[in-house]
């Protein structure tokens, strides 16, 4: 199942590459919705500023071609989101349309989503799997990390600045968020700042 699990996720990668710097402040997040078999019933990827988010473009694709999604499994590169802001809640509309099992590559950095999402589903009944081709989403989506939730980045690179030196620091953080090696030089000088 790991394998297939991978295979699924490198797809909706392959969507949200589709939408990247097209997505204003939001994140280039991709989707597909799978039946039992494996079948894609549909896809999606992240639209402009206040449009849907890559899960809601799936299940409308779903939709449109008269498929089915309840029981089905959600592949989604990002945690789906927690909250209504310019859209509605896409872990509540997951729950709602019957979606059996999400499977995502990274919990979303957004401090009022981070891990909320997961526990809406779960507490609606659906199966969660995190993690999945993490290395792969946070590569993907690192510019957009270190522009928006630059906590992220400082913590992980505080935590690791006690076993590393400073080019170590820095070319780990450059691969981790496949980043610009003097912006990730940058993240490592502030983690071994003295903080206030
Ligand atoms: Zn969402």
């Amino acid at each position: 199942m790991g394998l297939e699990h991978d295979a699924l996720m490198r797809q909706a990668i392959d969507q949200a590459e589709g939408a990247r710097g097209s997505t204003g402040d939001n994140p280039w997040v991709g989707c597909v919705i799978v039946d039992a078999s494996g079948r894609i019933l549909g896809r999606g990827h992240t639209q402009g500023p206040g449009e849907d988010h890559a899960e809601i473009g799936a299940l409308r694709e779903a939709d449109a071609q008269g498929e089915d999604v309840r029981g089905a499994t959600m592949y989604s590169t990002l945690e789906p989101c927690s909250f209504h802001g310019r859209t509605a809640a896409c872990s509540r509309v997951i729950v709602h349309r019957g979606v059996a099992r999400v499977v995502f590559g990274m919990r979303d950095p957004h401090p009022r989503v981070d891990g909320e999402g997961m526990r809406i589903l779960r507490e609606g009944g659906v199966l969660v799997l995190e993690s999945v081709c993490e290395a792969e989403v946070r590569r993907q989506l690192g510019v957009w990390v270190v522009a928006y939730h630059p906590h992220e980045p400082q913590a992980r690179a505080r935590s690791l600045a006690s076993t590393l030196g400073d080019d170590a620091l820095t070319r780990t953080l450059a691969e981790v968020y496949a980043i610009d090696p003097a912006l990730a030089a940058e993240i490592a000088r502030e983690a071994r700042a003295p903080r206030e």
